[in-house]
């Protein structure tokens, strides 16, 4: 059983150094249990949270355990009623190959489902996020603009074809040429502007010719710059991530914009609410996934995965989601089904 634990806390960026692989023995279902095999692996922008021990929604992972995340897995061996060898889970196993459960937090998908790594994805939490934090806090109306960044992730990337199904003007950022062309050619964007540009916040200023009612925030920094002054009055901002700082070791040099954020805000009427998909949410997955499944299903949403083979992958991989070096979901391939 090969896992990945946590081996110390990262100072900024985390490298390769803040991980170790272990191998234990592959552990044995007792009454009530079952054994988990892991096929696919999801790799998300909040583990980063996790390695350190900041104050947070959600305890840390304590340095010597095993690596946080959400898995789909087979049921190896079962002494745990409702569950049989062969049925596939979704689940919290972490970054390991085997874990044993007694059924918290694990979904039965049975025997044969349809894209099982879905469940990581459009039609699991990053889906859920992007559609109780758009429609429940941004309530995008029909002809207003909706600005989203981090667009051909699993959140961006649901966030913006939510809004155009609810018929908004939809802007994305995101970082390079390609991802924008991907925004607008294939996920529906009427604009995507690239992050990197030297002009950025005047390309969104022009992409922005009616302000900006609903800007669903993924990423903070210097994008949130760019935005504020386009904000109009009674804007909403869910406040949903902060990618760029969350490798920052402490605030960013510069004039204090505290005054500025404020005085916006007053002037505006602005509406911004931070949330966390399960605290807030959980009770509400049913809605989303009926909703979401028959979008997908009738290709109103479009979904990218990025599979990446091998446990082994899994540090580098996290490090490059956290710059920008993934295209569209993560998924690591621990195992064959
Ligand atoms: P993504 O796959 O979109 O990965 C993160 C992306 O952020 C990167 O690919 C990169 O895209 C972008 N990014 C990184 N650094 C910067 C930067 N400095 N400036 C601008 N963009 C940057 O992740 P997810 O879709 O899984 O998550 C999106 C956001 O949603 C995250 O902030 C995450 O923490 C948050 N989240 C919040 C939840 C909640 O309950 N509140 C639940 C789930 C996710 P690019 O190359 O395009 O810039």
């Amino acid at each position: 059983n090969r896992r990945w634990l946590l081996e110390s806390r990262p100072h900024g960026a985390p490298t390769a150094d803040n991980f170790r692989l272990d191998t234990a023995e592959i552990p044995t279902p007792s009454d009530g249990q079952v054994l988990l095999r892991t096929v696919f692996l999801s790799l998300d922008p909040y583990m980063r949270g996790r390695m350190s021990d900041e104050p947070s929604y959600s305890a840390p992972v304590e340095l010597g355990d095993v690596m946080v995340g959400g898995t789909v897995s087979r049921v190896e061996a079962s002494k745990l009623d409702g569950y049989e060898e062969g049925d596939w889970v979704l689940g919290y196993s972490g970054w390991q190959d085997y874990a044993l459960s007694d059924g918290t937090g694990l979904t039965n998908l049975g025997k044969n489902p349809e894209q099982p790594s879905w469940t990581l994805g459009v039609l699991g939490m990053p889906g859920f996020t992007a559609y109780m934090g758009l429609t429940d806090i941004g309530q995008p109306k029909e002809g207003e603009t909706l600005v989203v960044a981090a667009a051909t992730g699993p959140v961006g990337a649901t966030v913006g074809q939510i809004g155009k199904i609810k018929g908004c003007r939809v802007v994305g950022i995101a970082g390079g040429a390609e991802k924008c062309r991907h925004a607008v050619e294939t996920l529906g964007f009427d604009a995507c502007i690239d992050h990197r540009a030297e002009d950025f916040a005047e390309q969104l200023k022009q992409a922005c010719p009616k302000g900006i009612d609903v800007y669903y925030e993924n990423v903070g920094g210097k994008v949130f710059d760019a935005v504020l002054p386009l904000l109009n009055t009674a804007a909403r901002v869910p406040i949903c991530g902060l990618v760029a700082g969350y490798n920052s070791t402490g605030l960013p040099d510069g004039p204090d914009r505290l005054p500025l954020l404020m005085g916006t805000m007053l002037k505006k009427r602005l509406r911004m609410q931070g949330f966390i998909i399960n605290q807030d949410y959980g009770d509400r997955f049913d809605e989303f996934f009926n909703e979401m499944s028959g979008w997908v299903k009738a290709g109103k949403i479009h979904y990218r995965e990025q599979m990446v083979d091998g446990l082994e992958q899994a540090p580098d991989t996290l490090i490059g989601l956290l710059e920008g070096k993934n295209f569209g979901k993560v998924v690591i391939r621990v195992a064959d089904d």
